[in-house]
């Protein structure tokens, strides 16, 4: 049995496959990862290029290194993959996965640029959509993300 795993950006205008197991998964604490996730950085799934293909559309790339490319779709703007010249992998952005859960990272890098808070943010109170939000707040916020799945057209 061959395991398949689908995922694509928040619009649905870039999806892709992988195919096969699935490679190491770890959380990358560098300013880049910073920049380009907008967000404390990212946690990136090891992918060789040969399990993953493209099923929906194509990315944009930023160069952010002169051998490193950042893949985002150009109509909503998810980031998506991280590519350096030679490598035969990409580094996916668990997040854009479709089951984010299926690849849990197993260790962190880049820790020297790690936001000083970052190791408290687990012990944060915690509140769920439905505490914070009126249920007619709710009826307002229409889902349009494409679905965690692949879709026709
Ligand atoms: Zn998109
Ligand atoms: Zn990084």
């Amino acid at each position: 049995m061959t395991d398949t795993h689908s995922g694509g950006c928040q619009c649905g205008a870039v999806r892709y496959r992988i195919t096969g197991l699935l490679g190491h998964s770890g959380l990358c604490h560098c300013r880049m990862c910073q920049k380009a996730g907008g967000n404390f950085g990212m946690v990136l799934l090891t992918t060789p290029r040969k399990q993953f293909e493209w099923t929906r559309g194509k990315p944009s790339e930023f160069a952010s290194t002169p051998v490193t490319v950042r893949g985002f779709c150009d109509r909503c703007g998810t980031p998506l993959y991280m590519h350096e010249t030679g490598d035969e992998n990409y580094e996916i952005t668990l997040g854009s996965l479709d089951s984010p859960d299926i690849a849990p990272p197993v260790d962190e890098v880049g820790i020297e640029s790690k936001r000083i808070w970052f190791d408290t943010i687990t012990t944060l109170p915690g509140h769920s959509t439905t505490d914070d939000r009126a249920p007619e707040d709710l009826a307002r916020l229409v889902n349009l993300q494409h679905p965690d799945h692949d879709t026709d057209g």
